[in-house]
């Protein structure tokens, strides 16, 4: 199958029972870079005399990305918003956003489920969590493990917005909602990214298999290999102490978070230490390098994306936390790693 449209279900009809609804005109079309080749399924539904349609360049990380003001600005009727949910911490939306998730179309093989299985002979309960991208596979493994004698659970999240057992990588409210119930999970992803996420937010074994590539992994090793570094940070902090913070504000509205950055700049106050604000709508090791230049701050706290902290940035020169890790350093209790906040 070399045609991507092929590789994914995508609920188009969606999209057309909207526009027969609505007077419709300009169309902002959004996706993350690795499905924006999805576009071209699109334009097959689309009428291009009919609409005006922009399809964006920009780099998309998730729903919460959307930048739904500055479509309004610029006249957009509608955004269609492929590969995501609605992010369950967004704000009421401005402009008509129409949610098409991706479903990769993946069926296990015979050497897969071996090596799945092998895998798995030390527990018996396992749960059951994908990327949105994996959801609707969860049943198709879900039932081969239970045909191989295992007990599978799939988790509720806590926002309706989201699918049962799917996890975002700020959010995995559904696999915490079984954590009691499991010997260990099995996420369904591509990458690292919600593998990872995973394994930092629960204390039982994540094993990750990745449906674009069939391999299976350890993702709670590669989570202890990053505690270690985070927790490292922590201690030093707890330590060594420190006078300046620099908190990063999200500017997109999925990101601005201005209860979290309120606790973190309150707690910094009781703490004596002093705040910079920082507005960002994008961070990457440039730019709070260019920050740091000008203001030379001893750490910063992102309360935009908590991924910023620990995937990009966890290697820089200076400490930059997730919430959770800050609020870390002042309360010594907490016995258990916080994430994200
Ligand atoms: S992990 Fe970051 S990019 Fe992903 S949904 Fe959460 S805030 Fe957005």
């Amino acid at each position: 199958m070399n045609d991507l449209c092929e590789q994914y279900d995508l609920d188009f009809k969606i999209i057309e029972e909207h526009l027969a609804k609505r007077s419709v005109r300009k169309i902002l079309v959004e996706a993350p870079d690795g499905l924006k080749p999805l576009y071209r399924c699109l334009s097959r539904i689309l009428d291009q005399d009919k609409y005006l349609i922009y399809y964006s360049s920009s780099p998309l990380y998730g729903s919460c990305f959307i930048d739904e003001q500055d479509a309004l600005e610029k006249g957009f009727d509608l955004i269609i918003h492929i590969g995501h949910t609605k992010y369950p911490y967004s704000s009421k939306n401005v402009v008509d956003t129409i949610y098409i998730p991706a479903f990769y179309k993946w069926v296990p093989d015979n050497a897969l489920i071996k090596n799945l299985l092998d895998r798995l002979k030390e527990f018996k309960k396992i749960g059951l969590v994908a990327s949105i991208q994996h959801v609707r596979s969860l049943k198709i493994v879900g039932d081969m493990l239970e045909n191989h004698g295992f007990v599978t659970y799939i988790g509720k999240p806590l926002h309706n917005d989201l699918y049962d057992g799917q996890v975002i990588g700020c959010d995995y409210s559904a696999a915490l909602s079984i954590e009691k119930n499991v010997d260990a999970y099995i996420v369904l992803a591509g990458g690292l990214f919600h593998p990872l996420g995973l394994a930092l937010s629960v204390s039982k074994q994540v094993i990750a298999l990745d449906p674009y590539s069939n391999r299976i992994w350890d993702a709670s090793r590669e989570a202890r290999r990053v505690l270690a570094k985070r927790l490292y940070w922590i201690t030093m902090l707890r330590n060594s102490g420190f006078r300046e913070v620099g908190i990063v504000v999200g500017a997109t509205p999925g990101q601005y978070r201005e209860h979290l950055v309120k606790s973190v700049a309150e707690i910094s106050f009781k703490q004596g230490v002093r705040v910079r604000y920082i507005y960002s709508k994008v961070l990457d090791r440039d730019r709070l390098v260019a920050v740091d230049n000008a203001l030379n701050l001893d750490l910063y706290v992102v309360t935009s994306c908590p991924r910023l902290a620990i995937d990009d940035l966890g290697d820089f020169y200076k400490p930059v936390l997730t919430p959770g890790e800050y609020f870390m350093v002042f309360n010594k209790s907490i016995a258990k790693y916080v994430y994200p906040w």
